[in-house]
């Protein structure tokens, strides 16, 4: 019997890219899921693929920007009202913002990156945490990066807020354990999804898959990570037998960030 089955699991960013492959690898194991996304159509093709993966689930789309404080807690509710509890919650969107050097980074996306990256995992920590609390139990996966750990040349803001969604992480960590909360954060490493298919435009405009292939080369794997392997990663922390791992800011990147 699957550790999912009548368990509910809200994933934010869930039309494509990372948070689509964890919320395929929790409907095949029997979860729930209420994905989230600001991409109506990507959202409901996600849906409608979900959906035909496990004829005992239910997937329930909620369009929502999860910079938008009240749109953050209309899924939230929306969430409760449809299932009546929120047992895991992936906490993923999140954009990159452009490729610029710090004093050349425009003011505008610096802040959009903040407002989605920050604030929007912030928001959905102080919506979710409450509703786990009555609970007396959940488990939480937050989306940092290896930019969460270390540099990361030209991409100032995505690195400061990934820093600090390890630091919300901890936080939440040390607050909430004693509620029965579990909460940690994955850092990936390269995993090919449109987002770092779009980086390698920027770093290479004209040769998009020489930029891809250089970057593989350095990796102790040598190849990019794939989002199932991220995935399953996901599906094991928000997992019931996922109890005494917490605060933790899980590598996901082939050894990468081991080297110097
Ligand atoms: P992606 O661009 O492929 O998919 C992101 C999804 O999030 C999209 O469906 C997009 O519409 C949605 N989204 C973005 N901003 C949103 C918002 N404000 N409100 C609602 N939905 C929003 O990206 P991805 O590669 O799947 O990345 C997912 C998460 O993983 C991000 O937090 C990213 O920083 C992180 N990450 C990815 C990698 C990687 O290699 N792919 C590495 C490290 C961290």
């Amino acid at each position: 019997m699957s550790t999912f089955e009548n368990n509910t699991i809200v994933i934010t960013g869930a039309a494509m890219g990372l948070g689509l492959a964890a919320a395929k690898v929790l409907a095949k194991k029997g979860a729930n899921l209420v994905i989230v996304d600001y991409n109506e159509k990507a959202l409901n093709e996600a849906q409608a693929e979900l959906a035909s993966l496990n004829e005992n689930i239910k997937v329930l789309p909620v369009v929502a920007d999860v910079s938008d404080e009240a749109q953050v807690k209309n899924y939230v509710d929306k969430a409760v009202e449809a299932f009546g509890t929120i047992d895991g919650f992936y906490n993923n969107a999140g954009i990159e913002g452009k490729q610029a050097p710090m004093v050349d980074y425009d003011i505008d996306v610096f802040k959009k990156v903040v407002d989605i990256n920050l604030m929007g995992v912030y928001y959905g920590l102080k919506y979710v945490i409450p509703v786990m609390q009555k609970q007396g139990k959940g488990n939480i996966v937050n989306v940092a990066s290896v930019g969460g750990i270390r540099g990361v040349l030209n991409q100032t803001p995505y690195v400061a807020t990934k820093h600090a969604v390890a630091g919300m992480t901890k936080n939440a960590a040390l607050e909430y354990g004693k509620d029965g909360i579990i909460t940690n954060a994955i850092a990936p490493g390269a995993i090919l999804t449109p987002m770092v298919a779009g980086a390698f435009k920027q770093v290479n405009p004209e040769d998009p898959a020489a930029a891809e292939k250089e970057y593989a080369s350095r990796n102790p794997i040598r190849r990019l990570g794939k989002p199932d392997e991220v995935g399953e990663l996901v599906a094991f922390l928000l997992s019931d037998v996922c109890t005494y791992v917490n605060g933790q800011i899980i590598a996901i990147d082939g050894g990468e960030s081991n080297m110097y």
